[in-house]
């Protein structure tokens, strides 16, 4: 992904980037509504990235702000959003209704940040027709069919490893447009279908790394 340029759907970013303006959102929606102003140093101290790399993250959105004033907490709320895509909400379909499905299907997080969970799949038959959290659970040969009635874009893939490049592969021929993973493996997609995954295993393996070396270096982990 490069660093710079607009597409139709706002500005290109780095991963990183994208990573840090979610975290610069967080600031953000903890910010005090009485509190008109908040500056590059204050989102920074929050987040724990330098005031430079802040302003470089914030300029690339746009000329925002005003130079030794500060920025309007909602415009940048706003223009953040925009660039994330979470300005409008977003339909979700979630595949594989285990113990990790069923926890994320209850997190209360997606909703209120604007994530649907609109329909569920799995292929277990004690669990095709079962309700939960009043959503029936659907065989995968409905994908198709749903996805495009519900009108989802986005899926959370919480099958198995074995699963899920099969379920995945099924998913983008069913049109869907991203995919959460959080199987521990490295799934191919075709590049019009981006991914994301979530392997807990590895961040846990990425904690144990920087515990061991903690007491060697000090550097701010976010910055570029
Ligand atoms: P449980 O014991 O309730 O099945 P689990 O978390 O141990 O939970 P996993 O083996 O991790 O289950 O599987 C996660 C879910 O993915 C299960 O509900 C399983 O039925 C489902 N699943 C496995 N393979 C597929 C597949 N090919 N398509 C759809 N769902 C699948």
């Amino acid at each position: 992904m490069s660093d710079r340029g607009t597409t139709s759907e706002g500005p290109r970013l780095s991963r990183a980037a994208a990573h840090r303006l979610s975290l610069y959102l967080r600031c953000l929606t903890a910010w005090p509504s009485e509190v008109e102003k908040i500056s590059s140093s204050q989102i920074a101290a929050a987040v724990g990235v330098s005031d430079a790399q802040v302003r470089r993250d914030l300029a690339a959105l746009g000329h925002l702000g005003q130079r030794g004033i500060g920025y309007d907490p909602r415009e940048l709320t706003t223009v953040i959003r925009e660039a994330l895509g979470t300005h409008r909400p977003w339909r979700v379909v979630l595949v594989g209704v285990g113990n990790l499905g069923r926890a994320l299907l209850r997190y209360q997080g997606f909703r209120s940040q604007g994530f649907e969970i609109v329909a569920l799949f799995d292929n277990h038959p004690a669990k095709v027709g079962e309700s939960l959290e009043g959503l029936l659970v659907r065989p995968l040969s409905d994908l198709p069919a749903v996805i495009h009635q519900e009108g989802a874009e986005l899926a959370i893939l919480t099958v198995p490893r074995e699963a899920a490049q099969s379920v995945a592969d099924c998913l983008v021929q069913s049109g869907i447009r991203g995919i959460l993973n959080f199987a521990p493996v490295v799934l191919r997609l075709p590049p019009h279908v981006p991914l994301v995954t979530v392997d807990l295993a590895i961040q846990l393996e990425q904690l144990t790394f920087l515990v061991q070396h903690a007491h060697e270096t000090v550097s701010p982990p976010l910055d570029e």
